[in-house]
């Protein structure tokens, strides 16, 4: 008897975790389980923030996929999805033959919400993967390197501008206010030059967030020199740099939007139905009207008591891995699926290396505690796709 297929898309922190799941729960011959991912390598998408400030080597961000794998468990395949067909069970890819599935994870992350700004898809960088990090972060360096060699005073190429001042924009900030002072003595750039911007259409920084931990951060990263926008929405980017709602404009050479995300639109395609292209998934993380389409990740949309979506966040698509890794082996061994249900555990967010802010336990953290925990939370996920091996290579403080 042919074994059943399980084909899961992208190895980000749903897709992964659910294979390695996956691969730990069934036994040898019991499903045949295939991993497509575009590149041959994980990146840490939480940490991704850091390459692009250029405060972490990338590689700490990277981790082969096939030294967490067990080959003869899991087929990797490296390739990129162009099309998933629900009707007929196949995945398109764009180099290989279509793949055949019983079952089908989708954990192809995010893409990014512009809210129909104009021009930012064509003009500003984005936090998402590692090659778009490290461009970033040569671009910035490229600036700094190129201001000293011009007759003219070009201060927008030592203007930053961050598009958002959510989770990643303040991640991003904090990222950079430890990096300017080395870019600064690095190309002998007096610091008062440089102008790092953090515009946010929003009342307030960390929408969301409880409002002494937003006060503090705030506090933190004027003192070393960002300048916040708040209630200003970003009209238009383009080549010269942002031009705010009211029409003031602000030339800047490097503009970064962080200010939201959407579901992939390989869903959408699909003809699945989806709010800002998230799928609004059952309690057994399936698309509606699908009894074999899993979406996981930030593709995935549920939502709390109150009826409020959950932020799409690597806690959530982890939580989500583990527990379809489980239903999975239930349904192949006959057996019943039990409802996910999220377990939000606390939410920490760095401000650069030595600080951070967030709740965790259901206390209030500030400070170099609140970043020692963030660290350490960053090592949980080394530990759970690669064991100890992995996290010791890995962690870093
Ligand atoms: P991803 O982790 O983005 O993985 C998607 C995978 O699919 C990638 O490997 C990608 O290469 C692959 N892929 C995409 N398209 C294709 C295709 N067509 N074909 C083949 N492969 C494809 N969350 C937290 O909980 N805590 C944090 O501290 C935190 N910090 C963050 C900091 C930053 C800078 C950013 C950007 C995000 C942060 N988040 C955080 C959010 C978190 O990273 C995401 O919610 C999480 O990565 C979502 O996981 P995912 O599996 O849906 O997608």
């Amino acid at each position: 008897m042919a074994l059943p297929k399980i084909v899961v898309l992208g190895a980000g922190y749903g897709g992964l975790m659910t294979t390695v799941g996956l691969q730990k729960e069934l036994n040898y011959q019991e499903a045949e389980v295939t991993l497509v991912n575009q590149n041959p390598y994980h990146y840490v998408t939480t940490k991704l923030h850091e390459p692009a400030a250029g405060t972490l080597d990338p590689e700490y961000a990277r981790v082969e996929i096939a030294s967490v794998l067990k080959q003869d468990k899991v087929k990797f395949v490296q390739d990129r999805v162009i099309k998933v067909d629900p009707e007929n069970k196949e995945v398109h890819l764009a180099d290989g033959e279509p793949l055949k599935y019983d079952y089908l994870v989708f954990g192809l992350g995010s893409a990014p919400e512009t809210f129909g700004i104009k021009g930012l898809l064509e003009n500003a960088f984005f936090i998402r993967n590692l090659n778009g990090v490290r461009l970033i972060r040569e671009h910035i360096e490229y600036m700094f390197a190129k201001y000293n060699t011009l007759k003219e005073d070009r201060d927008d190429l030592l203007t930053i501008v961050v598009g958002g001042a959510g989770f990643t924009g303040i991640e991003y900030v904090g990222e950079l206010v430890d990096r300017i002072p080395e870019l600064c003595r690095e190309f002998d750039i007096p610091r008062e030059k440089v102008r790092l911007i953090n515009v946010e259409a929003a009342p307030t920084v960390l929408p969301g967030f409880d409002k002494e931990l937003v006060d503090y951060a705030v506090k933190y990263l004027e003192e070393r020199g960002v300048e916040f926008r708040i209630n200003t929405p970003i009209e238009e980017c383009t080549p010269e740099g942002v031009v705010l709602k009211g029409g003031e404009k602000i030339d800047s050479a490097t503009v970064v939007w962080t200010g939201g995300v959407r579901g992939n639109p390989l869903l959408e395609e699909a003809g699945i139905e989806t709010a800002r292209g998230r799928v609004k998934v059952d309690e057994y993380l399936r698309a509606p009207g699908y009894e074999d389409f899993f979406v996981v990740g930030d593709s995935s949309l549920i939502f709390n008591e109150e009826e409020r979506p959950y932020p799409p966040t690597a806690q959530m698509a982890t939580q989500q891995g583990q527990h379809l890794a489980k239903n999975l082996t239930a349904l192949i061994r006959g057996g019943s699926m039990q409802p996910f249900k999220f377990d939000l555990k606390g939410t920490l967010a760095s401000l650069g290396r030595g600080s951070a802010i967030g709740i965790a336990f259901g206390k209030k953290l500030f400070g170099t505690k609140a970043s020692i925990l963030k660290r350490i939370n960053d090592w949980r996920w080394y530990y759970l796709i690669g064991g100890l091996p992995l996290m010791f290579k890995k962690a870093k403080f």
